[in-house]
């Protein structure tokens, strides 16, 4: 399966805001972002200002890489977005919200959704008791998600288990970390979101 596998700050330094790929990293002062703020590449520094076009291209690339999802991918979402009642942008949020690697994140189980992704893979987590290890598996309100029994003893998932730090779980998962599971007791709402995103600028850009 393909995926991005170069230098993850460089995308949020393209992006030009913190993209959150690299777990306590970003929080820290060595955090790349914070020491150097341009853009990738020898103009980055005197970058024209971005006309409607990059705006939204940049825009739609900022989501993309927020949730670690490539071009395909997110084109589909999109278009299960648009077939949805309600508002595009909004339903294509909720979809990248629901995808499993997100909720294992979001629920403590992961260092950064890049870390997510692989664990998900590896096959360390189940929903309502099956093993899952496809990361854009989508959850639903009732799923029960938790790290397999066998994998409970490693160290890296006690120690994400006894952290106390680390991502605000949404008030849309139950997380309980001391068992290694969460519950999905509720649709995530545009609320609940909290990266500040411009999804109108990517409807209008799939929408020429
Ligand atoms: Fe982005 Fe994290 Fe790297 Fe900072 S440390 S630039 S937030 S990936």
């Amino acid at each position: 399966m393909a995926r991005y596998t170069g230098p993850a700050c460089k995308l949020c330094r393209r992006e030009g805001k913190k993209l959150y790929l690299k777990g306590e990293r970003c929080v820290s002062g060595k955090c790349a972002l914070e020491r150097r703020t341009s853009a990738p590449g020898q103009h980055g520094a005197d970058a024209k200002k971005m006309r409607e076009y990059g705006m939204q291209l940049r825009e739609k690339q900022t989501t993309k890489r927020y949730y670690g999802v490539l071009e395909k991918q997110f084109r589909n979402l999109y278009e299960e977005a648009a077939r949805k009642e309600g508002m595009t942008g909004e339903n294509l949020l909720v979809l990248l919200e629901r995808r499993l690697d997100n909720v294992v994140y979001r629920m403590g189980m992961a260092e950064c959704r890049r870390d997510a992704r692989q664990l998900v893979l590896h096959g360390h987590f189940t929903v309502n008791g099956k093993k899952v290890n496809v990361p854009s598996f989508v959850v639903k309100p009732g799923d029960v998600i938790a790290v397999k029994e066998s994998s409970r003893d490693s160290v890296k998932f006690k120690g994400l288990a006894e952290s106390e730090g680390g991502v605000r779980t949404p008030k849309w998962i139950e997380s309980d970390k001391k068992n290694y599971t969460a519950k999905v007791v509720a649709m995530p709402a545009r609320e609940d979101i909290d990266f500040e995103f411009n999804e109108q600028l990517i409807v209008e850009l799939y929408s020429k």
